[in-house]
């Protein structure tokens, strides 16, 4: 009797270890072939290389590169052409292109207190490649449309697979605003971004430690980790979640929680400051970013309400343009016929504190020149909207068949010391520059964010 009580209580036991260990996570479904991936990551590294300062500096590539590949190998890391390089940005962050290209901003290596914090977003972010997380998305969302490209060689036309996607309001490079992760998908980086250090000895719990940092200093609206935030939302509750798998990974000690961290830090810190690149290849000029006036800052009373939206959209239709907006925002249409998309809250005084800006502006010449006019336009902003900086600099992309330019900024809010996120898209309607701007709060832009891409989406030209 009491031995078999034993027996049932042990196979409970096991039962409950056996329910409670996750599954590491699989790829999902994908229209894209692994070499497509790959492909298209070289594509956007290209994109990114000319957009950012890659830092020449040999010992701080050999030293990301020898963290990136321990991480591969010891973590037993599907193949992908892998590599990893420095790029001189102050923002905490790191991203990995489809197919294995990753960059990592100086300000993350800076901000890492251990290696094993750096080791930790390094394996969060080969997860998404391995798990090629970004063309899943792209799969879900638009598989009619990418079934035919994929299969036709359009890609192989000019522009490449990248510029085919851009067609579809596809963007899974840097700086793309069309690309953050599902929490879905969060969960499954940090799972196997966790089981990928301690094979290579790093603390697993370091990931989620850093992570949650980030958080409780994303939360003050600091901009330099809104972007990390916004691309990687929180699935919620991440050391917990880690440390319920611990016991099924690879035990320590962990050996690498130290590692050369600091020398990297010293190099970093010797680094020249360099200019901000211009977006475009071809641009030539200086970025938007260069002597921008500032505007003085402005006290406002009003506290920032909760924003809430159903998810459920109608639509606005005037002269040439349609789009999708919230059903419980209203459309106003100014003298100027400009267009404000927002809620009694959303408006503070003559402000916008979150919602939609449309303006048509007629081109100088006659023609649009999307990348000037853009620039001049944001400069002009820039002197009229208080502590206006650039976050990412001006993006190419296309509105139902339209060249656009997205722009990210941010800027003082009209709310009691809050700071706004402005996404400014400008799409060259040949004689015609139309600028849409989404406004929110930057603190509540996680909330706003997919309502803003389904609105920038759904945007339609009847001529
Ligand atoms: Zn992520």
């Amino acid at each position: 009797m009491r031995k078999r009580l034993l027996a049932l209580l042990l196979a409970c036991a096991v039962l409950a270890l056996a329910a409670s260990q996750k599954k590491l996570p699989k790829p999902g479904w994908n229209l894209f072939s692994k070499q497509q991936d790959v492909d298209l990551g070289r594509e956007y590294a290209q994109q990114v290389e000319r957009q950012m300062t890659v830092v020449p500096n040999r010992e701080l590539t050999d030293y990301v590169n020898r963290v990136g590949m321990r991480l591969v190998r010891q973590g037993q890391l599907d193949d992908y052409p892998y590599y990893f390089r420095v790029v001189q940005e102050d923002s905490i962050n790191a991203f990995a292109l489809p197919g294995g290209p990753m960059y990592i901003h100086t300000g993350l290596i800076k901000a890492a207190e251990n290696e094993a914090q750096l080791a930790g977003v390094l394996a969060h972010e080969l997860s998404h490649v391995v798990l090629r997380h970004g063309t899943h998305q792209a799969t879900k969302s638009q598989f009619v449309q990418l079934g035919a490209i994929l299969v036709s060689g359009a890609a192989s036309r000019g522009g490449g697979l990248s510029g085919a996607l851009a067609q579809l309001g596809v963007g899974l490079g840097a700086g793309s605003y069309m690309l953050s992760f599902s929490r879905g998908m969060e969960a499954e980086a940090d799972l196997m971004g966790a089981y990928t250090m301690a094979k290579a000895g790093y603390n697993p719990v370091e990931l989620a430690r850093f992570f949650e940092k980030l958080e409780a200093q994303g939360g003050n609206q600091n901009s330099m980790v809104a972007r990390f935030l916004s691309d990687h939302p929180s699935p919620g509750n991440r050391i917990q979640a880690i440390e319920d798998q611990l016991p099924y990974m690879p035990r320590g000690p962990y050996t690498a929680q130290a590692g050369d961290l600091k020398q990297a830090q010293q190099v970093v810190a010797q680094l020249a400051p360099v200019k901000q690149k211009a977006r475009s290849a071809d641009a030539g000029g200086a970025s938007p970013n260069s002597q921008q006036p500032t505007a003085p800052t402005v006290t406002s009373v009003v506290e920032m309400p909760r924003i809430e939206v159903s998810g459920r959209f109608k639509t606005y239709q005037g002269g040439e343009v349609t789009f999708s907006y919230p059903e419980e925002w209203n459309v106003t249409i100014g003298s100027d016929q400009s267009l404000i998309v927002s809620d009694d809250k959303g408006m503070v005084g003559g402000a916008v504190g979150y919602g939609i800006m449309a303006y048509v502006l007629p081109a100088k010449d006659g023609r649009v020149q999307l990348l000037s006019d853009t620039t001049a336009y944001l400069k002009g902003l820039a002197g009229s909207s208080p502590n206006v900086r650039t976050e990412a600099e001006p993006s190419s992309i296309t509105v139902s068949g339209s060249p656009a330019l997205l722009t990210r900024l941010t800027s003082d809010s009209p709310y009691k010391q809050q700071r706004e996120t402005d996404v400014v898209l400008t799409i060259d309607r040949g004689s015609k520059l139309l600028v849409l701007i989404f406004v929110s709060p930057t603190a509540q832009y996680s909330t706003l964010e997919q309502c803003f891409k389904k609105v920038s989406q759904s945007v339609r030209f009847s001529s």
